[in-house]
């Protein structure tokens, strides 16, 4: 074993453990706070966090002895690249573990909104038997618009087209004729908000995607459209679905994802066409146990020097 000490502070799954704990020193943190990291970063060569920790400049700073930060799962945007960067640290994070969790969560999420599963759960366990109150829409031959097609959008094409759905696509970091080989027929984002019965997100969070879901954006989509946001909070205009809810523009909303996690009993989420769920879309088993093993592998081989299949900066 070498003398690596890695930090694991958000939870990982037991078999990424026992591959790191083969050939370095690891200290599981699971929940440490912001200011005990920063206390103890000096002390490790690795960190390895999910989406709680916010791996901030202050971090970097502190982080002297820091060569690689691991990000179990896709997003890093609880990680200052820019900071990474300018403090020679590498970030890897496991970009495919999770895309068949989320793609299978996004299809859930849309038959709960075509049938209101979650509201019809809820009077039968209140006792009661509401049959014309949950008359539903079909999902064949709608329209899906896919926001975003890389790894999930891509997955979540060619499952719903299987399921007999008309896909389109916007991407503007993708060619045309690789949206179409990934399963959506290419649009630009007037005509998938003007064309689509259900608009599903998978875009980064990033300053050009904040907010880019707004009022605008509902204006111009279908009236009666359906909408799926399992990307990030921040991406969706809160306020602006909201009132495009109350209006009728938008007949439903899936959110598995807030501007502010937990949201606690906000407006939206106890909406009636809304149906939340607490950011589980990755949590499955299996992708839990893929990103653990593909994150685990990937820090050592920044440990070791050896090539990177998944190096962010
Ligand atoms: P990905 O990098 O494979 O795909 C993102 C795509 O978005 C890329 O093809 C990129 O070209 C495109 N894109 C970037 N800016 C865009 C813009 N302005 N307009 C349209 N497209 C744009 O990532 P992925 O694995 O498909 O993940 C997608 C999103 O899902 C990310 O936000 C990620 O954080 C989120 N995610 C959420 C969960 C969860 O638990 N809810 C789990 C995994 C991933």
């Amino acid at each position: 074993m070498s003398d690596w000490k890695i930090i694991v502070a958000d939870g990982l799954d037991e078999i990424g453990l026992e591959i790191l704990s083969k050939a370095a020193q690891v200290d599981e943190r699971a929940g440490i706070s912001p200011e005990e990291l920063i206390e103890v970063i000096s002390e490790f060569e690795a960190l390895i966090v999910r989406g709680r920790t916010r791996v901030n400049a202050e971090v970097f700073s502190a982080a002297s002895n820091l060569k690689v930060v691991g990000r179990a799962g896709v997003g890093v945007d609880n990680i200052d690249l820019a900071a990474a960067n300018l403090n020679n640290v590498t970030v890897v994070n496991s970009p495919y573990a999770t895309t068949q969790a989320v793609a299978e969560h996004v299809l859930a999420l849309l038959f709960s909104l075509a049938r209101s599963i979650p509201a019809a759960d809820g009077t039968m366990k209140s006792g009661l038997w509401r049959k014309k109150q949950f008359m539903g829409v079909e999902i064949k031959d709608k329209v899906l618009g896919i926001i975003g097609m890389g790894n999930i959008g891509s997955s979540l094409a060619q499952m719903s087209k299987s399921l007999g759905m008309q896909v389109i696509g916007y991407d503007p970091l993708i060619s045309a004729a690789d949206i179409e080989r990934r399963g959506a027929n290419p649009v630009n984002i007037q005509e998938l908000y003007v064309q689509s019965d259900f608009i599903s997100i998978h875009v980064p969070l990033n300053p050009e995607t904040r907010g880019m879901i707004n009022g605008g954006s509902f204006g111009t989509m279908k009236r009666g459209v359906r909408l799926i946001c399992t990307a990030r909070g921040g991406i969706v205009d809160e306020t602006a679905l909201l009132a495009a809810l109350e209006s009728g523009q938008v007949a439903g909303a899936a959110l598995d994802v807030f501007a502010k996690e937990p949201p606690g009993m906000s407006a939206l989420v106890s909406h009636p066409k809304v149906v939340a769920t607490p950011h589980i879309s990755a949590q499955t088993a299996e992708a839990q146990a893929r990103a653990a093993v593909d994150i685990a592998r990937e820090v050592l081989a920044a440990l070791q020097g050896d090539p990177l299949r998944s190096k962010i900066v």
